[in-house]
């Protein structure tokens, strides 16, 4: 589904993204993990067309998406910092996302609801955003990503701000929520077990490269070097 080449971005001369080559399959869920600044926000940016490559390409279904602007390649991003719209309600954020802003406010008001069911938030459509939970919030902005079904849907540390407690049990739900959906998934976190509890295949960044990709079990088991081995929390 997703395919990156020599994907490189540069600020000021410094390369925050390096070459970096990765393929997601339909209906995989990999996340991305890595120390800060290492380019993981960056990568989904660039992703999403909100980023120019400044060498390589980002390819969605074997296309170029070189020029293809962001809201043509059928992609969600949750970003790290949601980005809600505070002073609307929970309804008008997520039919923000149904990009149908031309169909009957009836159909656009069911889909919301299916939506704010989806996501474990029945009957919150009214509500003020100011009033809910981080943990809410949170799941607000998910459907708002998942409103125009996105083939492929990106998180940018979407548990970021909660509790370890609701961490857990939201992943659990995720999981569940995105086998469900067959959505293809590219997700970052800087919580090693989240990554662990989500990902089919998890992806280490270093310095805007590749360090490692693998199956949870395989980077887990078998790191292949010391800052791997180190950002996993092993000492030897
Ligand atoms: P975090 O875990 O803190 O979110 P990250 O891995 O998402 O980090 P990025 O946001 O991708 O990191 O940033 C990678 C590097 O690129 C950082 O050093 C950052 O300062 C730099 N950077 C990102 N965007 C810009 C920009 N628009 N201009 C200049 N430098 C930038
Ligand atoms: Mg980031």
């Amino acid at each position: 589904l997703l395919s990156l080449a020599e994907a490189t971005v540069r600020f000021g001369g410094r390369a925050v993204l390096d070459g970096v080559g990765l393929d997601v399959a339909e209906h995989e869920v990999v996340c991305v993990l890595g120390p800060s600044g290492s380019g993981k926000s960056t990568l989904l940016r660039a992703v999403a067309g909100l980023q120019p490559l400044d060498a390589g390409r980002v390819l969605l279904d074997g296309r170029d998406q070189a020029g293809v602007p962001a809201h043509r390649r059928g992609v969600g991003l949750m970003f790290q910092d949601h980005q809600l719209f505070p002073q609307r309600d929970v309804g008008a954020n997520v039919a923000f996302g149904l990009r149908m802003h031309d169909a009957p406010k009836a159909q656009q008001g069911e889909r919301v609801r299916e939506l704010l069911d989806l996501v474990g938030l029945p009957g919150a459509a009214r509500r003020a955003v100011a009033s809910l939970s981080g943990g809410e919030q949170q799941r607000v902005a998910l459907a708002r990503a998942l409103a125009p079904r996105p083939r492929l849907l990106m998180l940018d540390e979407p548990l970021g701000q909660l509790d370890r407690s609701l961490r857990e049990r939201l992943v659990v739900e995720l999981r569940e929520l995105f086998g469900r959906l067959g959505t293809t998934v590219l997700a970052v976190t800087h919580d090693q077990s989240e990554a662990f509890a989500l990902a089919d295949r998890v992806v280490v960044m270093r310095d805007g490269r590749i360090a490692q990709s693998g199956t949870p079990l395989e980077v887990w088991q078998r790191p292949v070097d010391e800052f791997v081995a180190r950002f996993l929390g092993f000492e030897n």
